[in-house]
């Protein structure tokens, strides 16, 4: 997959991506990131990428022309056949997901739009993003760490970033529910013990507690998620057994 991401501080991206799984990714060129900062695109003295706010107000907001520019000098690498999503970091954005991210997975080229200050000329936001994404219900500074985040999602998607060892279909939300517990040596911790099942070495009877667990913990840390889920019947009839076990 190739990524190109529009950022006013592309400085910021160095140490994210120069570690662990995504450096390995990119080493491994199953990643390309490219980085383009739309001040490159100005052609006025002072390279100014912002301005004050028709109508007034507080801040200074993106101007157009840059952006357009940039994200225009950046398809002109990306290959006509190629699967391409152009997206905006902002917080009016549909809320970032796990679905999102396996969805994002299977673009070839992905290109982000980072903001900063006061945010967006909307020209931007209507015409040169094709979607626009959200990491959570609250302001950053700006759209890089946003950015972060969702090619870190994303990349963790795609075949063969992760070792057989952190694979993710075990992962929480990968099905809608939250992972089973975890343990480690050693088996027991002071007063704190393994439990007796992940020592059995009877993987049917593993993965059967693990399932269970994972309901469990779903239903104890996030519920909201149970609602959106299809579950089967063995599911619910588990489900109504740990309700009845907290009450
Ligand atoms: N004035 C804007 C508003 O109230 O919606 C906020 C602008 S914010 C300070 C600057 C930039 O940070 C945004 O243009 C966007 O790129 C990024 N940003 C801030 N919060 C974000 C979020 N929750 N998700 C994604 N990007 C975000």
């Amino acid at each position: 997959m190739q990524i190109d991401i529009l950022s006013l501080f592309p400085e910021m991206f160095i140490s994210p991506f120069a570690h662990s799984i995504i450096k390995r990714a990119i080493d491994k060129k199953l990643l390309s990131v490219n980085f383009t900062n739309p001040r490159d695109y100005t052609y006025d003295r002072h390279h100014q990428v912002d301005d004050v706010p028709f109508g007034g107000g507080a801040g200074m907001v993106l101007k157009p022309e840059p952006f357009f520019r940039a994200v225009t000098a950046v398809k002109k690498h990306i290959p006509v056949d190629k699967k391409s999503r152009t997206i905006l970091l902002s917080p009016e954005g549909t809320p970032f997901s796990q679905d999102k991210a396996k969805h994002l997975a299977t673009y070839d080229s992905l290109i982000f739009i980072c903001g900063h200050y006061e945010g967006f000329d909307n020209r931007i936001s209507e015409h040169l993003a094709e979607e626009k994404i959200s990491i959570g219900d609250y302001v950053l500074t700006g759209g890089e760490l946003a950015c972060m985040v969702i090619v870190d999602a994303v990349s963790r998607m795609l075949p063969n970033v992760l070792g057989s060892q952190d694979s993710a279909p075990t992962d929480s939300f990968y099905n809608g529910l939250l992972e089973h517990p975890q343990y480690t040596r050693p088996r027991q911790y002071k007063d704190m013990s393994v439990p007796d099942v992940l020592l059995s070495g009877n993987h049917a009877y593993i993965d059967k507690w693990r399932q269970e667990k994972s309901l469990e913990t779903t239903y104890k840390n996030r519920p909201d998620l149970l609602d959106k889920l299809n579950l089967s019947a063995n599911q619910r009839a588990l489900l109504e057994k740990i309700k009845n076990d907290c009450t």
